[in-house]
């Protein structure tokens, strides 16, 4: 069986309060100081049941679009997390790790492991997870879902996503939200302030009183530190996160 790892297998809850923290977006910069940190956590259930799959002998793969030099480290988070790895099958492909596997499409990787094994089940957060034609306009992808829908819940099995920007982006291409509306919605951010030109690109936080005072978090501040504080289980992650 074959599964997307973000927001599939593991959790990077901890990344994402890093950007609501410092009211900052997705960028790759940051993204790979995460991945190299190897802090994502593992996303309830999956360890057990891959682990299951594993002692009935059945292959687990991971196909990520995390970048091959994300490898070493990606690798030892999911280690560390208990997740079984493959024996001496390399069962982690990322895109990049050859020429063919250079598109964030991942037909290629998941036709790679077909040639090799039967593909039972296929698991995601994203229609990309399961198919190269993922990247249409909403409407598009409303057909193309019609169109594959007998398998979900059969061989392949959707996981709602409930974080990052790939669900967002629908909604954008629709809406055209701002930066300021996309953060509109944060309770912490609204509670933080954003950084601004006043605050010379750094967060400040507003005490109860509505006062400005200097807050520790700098925009692009590496998140890993933040996510330490933070419960990644919680589903309350903005109530969690530090109030000064
Ligand atoms: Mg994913």
């Amino acid at each position: 069986m074959v599964l997307d790892l973000d927001e599939t297998a593991i959790d990077n809850s901890g990344y994402e309060a890093g950007l609501v923290v410092n009211g900052a977006n997705f960028n790759s910069k940051t993204w790979d100081a995460w991945t190299q940190a190897a802090q994502a956590q593992a996303i309830p259930g999956v360890v057990e049941f891959t682990k299951y799959a594993d002692a009935k002998g059945v292959k687990v793969f991971y196909v990520s679009n995390r970048n091959a030099d994300q490898k070493e480290a990606t690798k030892r988070n999911l280690q560390a997390l208990g997740f079984p790895m493959g024996g001496d099958v390399d069962a982690l492909l990322l895109q990049h790790e050859r020429p063919e596997w250079a598109s964030r499409a991942k037909g290629a990787r998941l036709a790679y492991i077909a040639d090799r094994y039967r593909v039972l089940l296929l698991f995601g957060d994203n229609i990309g997870d399961f198919t190269d034609r993922y990247d249409g306009s909403v409407a598009e992808r409303d057909k193309i879902f019609e169109a594959l829908k007998a398998h979900f819940g059969h061989d392949w099995m959707m996981l709602a996503i409930r974080s990052t920007a790939l669900g967002e982006r629908g909604l954008r291409s629709q809406f055209k939200l701002s930066d300021d509306e996309k953060h509109a919605g944060s309770s912490a951010s609204s509670s933080l302030g954003r950084p601004s030109r006043e605050t010379g690109g750094r967060l400040r936080a507003r005490t109860p009183n509505n006062r400005v005072r200097p807050e520790p978090f700098a925009t692009g501040a590496t998140p890993p530190r933040i996510a330490n504080r933070v419960d990644h289980r919680s589903p309350r992650l903005a109530a969690a996160l530090p109030r000064g």
